[in-house]
């Protein structure tokens, strides 16, 4: 065992490994922290090296998720959970999907899980069958995420470059799926000049033309000057490597984990970007599942997600008063929301 395994171990409040020999099923559960709630956090399937890459993914998630659930102002902790693709599920996706559901509901209700990278709203009703509250089984929480994610550049741009609204504001969105698609139309809708790409060279394309955006390829992203960069597809796209060239002024996007690490915002300070803290700006869907809980109306909801770009327009402030970047404004308000319910 390494050091940065042993350590991944100190992390969550409760890390459960599951595997099921007749479904195929291996998985591990993160919870990270439970003070606000019950975790809530995706469930990810997708190839891992090992347990061990399964285990730190789904720990790093969760920790994400306990910052942006607090941030958020949802009553839930933090938790993640990834499944670990191995090929076809020799019983059958439903059967693995099932099993896993089990698992999930001896942990008698401590975790709430959604849909994430590799997962549907029909996986999470299968999820759901077992007899665990699951959330996402049967509207697409994206558009939401990709809404908020919009209140925050705005609010970005209204603080970092003193403009009034997207118009003329050229955005580049990185990965146009759920969120960066619905993201790029509503870009669009509002004026500001989007540049989109993606692997799926057709995906890209298609839009482009739907919207009259441009497109760039993939490898060419980092280098593609803008206002805006809003990363919508992997993990870790902003390096320490690759900041000194960033040709943007502002990273405000819907992916999760967009840092290779915090220490990456303040270089992006140092060189004059704001970057929009990843568990902030991506907050909405998670308000989307509590107004699901609670019934909201759609009126009720859209000002509720508007609100994270309010929530974004103080980060900004509280970092310039205190000499800090809106992470570690961020990260602090989360850590004080989470201490003051404990
Ligand atoms: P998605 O799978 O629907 O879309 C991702 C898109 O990115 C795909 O079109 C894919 O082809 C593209 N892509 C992958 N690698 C790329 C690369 N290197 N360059 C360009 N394009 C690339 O996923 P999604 O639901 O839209 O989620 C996108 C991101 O937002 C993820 O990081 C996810 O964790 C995060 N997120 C999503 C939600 C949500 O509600 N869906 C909520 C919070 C955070």
């Amino acid at each position: 065992m390494s050091d940065h395994q042993a350590l991944a171990l100190e992390t969550s409040e409760q890390l459960v490994t599951c595997r099921d020999t007749a479904t195929g099923l291996r998985a591990v559960i993160a919870i990270d922290d439970t003070t606000l709630g019950p975790g809530l956090g995706g469930i990810r399937y997708r190839p891992y090296r090992d347990m061990w890459a399964a285990a730190e993914e789904a720990q790093r998630l969760a920790s994400a998720m306990t910052l942006k659930n607090a941030m958020a102002g949802v009553p839930f902790g933090g938790a993640k959970s990834v499944i670990l693709h191995d090929g076809t599920p020799p019983r059958g996706r439903d059967a693995l999907f099932e099993q896993f559901g089990r698992f999930i509901a001896r942990l008698g209700g401590t975790y709430v899980p959604g849909v994430d990278m590799g997962t549907s709203p029909h996986d999470l009703q299968t999820v759901g069958s077992a007899g665990t509250e699951v959330s996402c089984t049967d509207v697409d929480p994206s558009p939401w995420t990709a809404l908020g994610v919009y209140h925050s550049i705005a609010a970005a741009v209204g603080q970092h470059l003193g403009a009034e609204g997207v118009a003329g504001i050229r955005v580049l969105v990185q990965g146009v799926g759920h969120v960066g698609g619905r993201l790029a139309e509503l870009l669009s809708e509002a004026g500001a000049v989007v540049t989109v790409s993606d692997v799926d060279a057709a995906r890209a394309a298609s839009l482009a033309q739907r919207l009259g955006a441009a497109s760039v390829a993939p490898d060419q992203v980092l280098g593609t000057p803008a206002d805006v960069f809003a990363p919508c597809a992997t993990a870790r796209v902003i390096t320490h490597e690759n900041i000194a060239t960033l040709p943007v002024q502002i990273v405000a996007g819907g992916a999760n984990d967009t840092l290779e690490d915090d220490r990456c915002a303040d270089e992006l300070h140092a060189r004059g970007i704001l970057y929009v803290p990843d568990f902030v700006a991506n907050g909405g869907g998670v308000i989307h599942v509590q107004a699901m809980r609670e019934g909201w109306d759609e009126a009720r909801t859209t000002e509720a997600i508007a609100r994270i770009g309010d929530r974004v327009t103080h980060l900004i402030q509280r970092g310039r008063a205190e000499g800090t970047t809106p992470l570690a404004a961020a990260l602090a308000t989360a850590r004080d929301i989470v201490a003051a319910a404990r």
